[in-house]
């Protein structure tokens, strides 16, 4: 997804999460914008209509950011694009840690949709829709976004969030490397899906979405086959990642920053073989967090130590 940060502008940082958004917004801004025959009397509601999308979009990228960081990941920035948001998120690679970060994206568009409901409900008690027609259809509007955003995004095909919380939850029962396995399965036949319904409604747009869809499960089942292999490794008794558990595996799979020479961290005490540096951290194959040597000692289950 590199490809997003590089054609993206930098628009603020909010609580040290950096918001970028793609230049293909403007293109959308001038569909939406210019090209749209709203219901709305001037182009100043269309505007607004287009600003409430963005702040949606955002609120839900945010969602997810945040709650990465409140599982101990590390939420850097947010890309905003037409396909809606990427949250370049880092959760600790535990299936609870990941399910909070994924679910917390709809979960603020359900947040939003009882008060967006109540003031479209109070609109229309009060009259709105002839006392202030473009009020009223704002209103309308962004509750429309809302829903639709919410709705698709919990479609199970992933990577959109539902396919991710159902890898999440699938995660539990069958493991890291499998619940990607399946979750990526399901994804390609949701995409299978899409496709016929892109032709069926001539849709482009649900054309475009689908190719996103499908490039990601192809990246998906290749992290899957990569994980599939990481967890069929025989693994050093007496270690223990200190924050996802799992014992390191055996084998030269660390790389001596001074001299490049791959080696076993488990197996040296942490020393290189070949220059004899020693290292005081080192960062776990299984769910890339970096922690200090004597950690892992200290995490390993009791009955391993002696
Ligand atoms: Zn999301
Ligand atoms: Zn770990
Ligand atoms: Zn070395």
């Amino acid at each position: 997804m590199n490809f997003l940060r590089r054609g993206s502008i930098h628009l603020f940082r909010l609580k040290g999460i950096d918001l970028y958004l793609h230049w293909s917004w403007f293109l959308l801004a001038i569909v939406a914008v210019v090209y749209r025959e709203g219901s709305f009397s001037s182009i100043g509601w269309n505007m607004l209509d287009y600003a409430a999308l963005f702040a949606i979009v955002t609120m839900h990228e945010y969602g997810h950011a945040l709650a990465c960081r409140q599982v101990g990941g590390t939420p850097d920035q947010i890309v905003l694009w037409p396909l809606g948001g990427v949250a370049y998120v880092n959760p600790p690679q535990r299936p609870g840690a990941t399910l909070w970060s994924i679910a917390a994206g709809p979960l603020v568009n359900v947040a939003l949709a009882p008060i967006l409901l109540g003031l479209w409900y109070a609109g229309t008690l009060l009259g709105w829709a002839t006392l202030a027609p473009d009020v009223f259809d704002f209103i309308k509007n962004v509750n429309e976004i809302n829903l639709v955003l919410l709705l698709f995004n919990m479609l199970p095909i992933f990577p959109l969030d539902g396919g991710q919380i159902l890898r999440s939850l699938l995660w539990f029962a069958v493991g890291r490397a499998r619940s990607l396995q399946w979750a990526v399965w399901i994804g390609f036949v949701g995409a299978a899906g899409l496709i016929l319904v892109a032709i069926l409604a001539r849709s482009a747009w649900i054309a475009l979405i689908s190719a996103f869809i499908l490039m990601n499960c192809w990246t998906g089942l290749r992290h899957a086959q990569i994980l599939a292999r990481i967890a069929k490794l025989p693994r050093h008794v007496g270690y223990a990642c200190p924050s996802c558990h799992s014992a390191p595996p055996v084998g030269r799979f660390w790389v001596c920053g001074l001299c490049h020479q791959p080696f076993d961290i488990f197996a040296t005490q942490a020393i290189c073989p070949n220059c004899s540096a020693r290292f005081s951290t080192t960062r776990c194959l299984d769910c890339g967090v970096l922690r200090p040597v004597s950690e892992w000692l200290a995490e390993a289950p009791a009955l391993a130590r002696t």
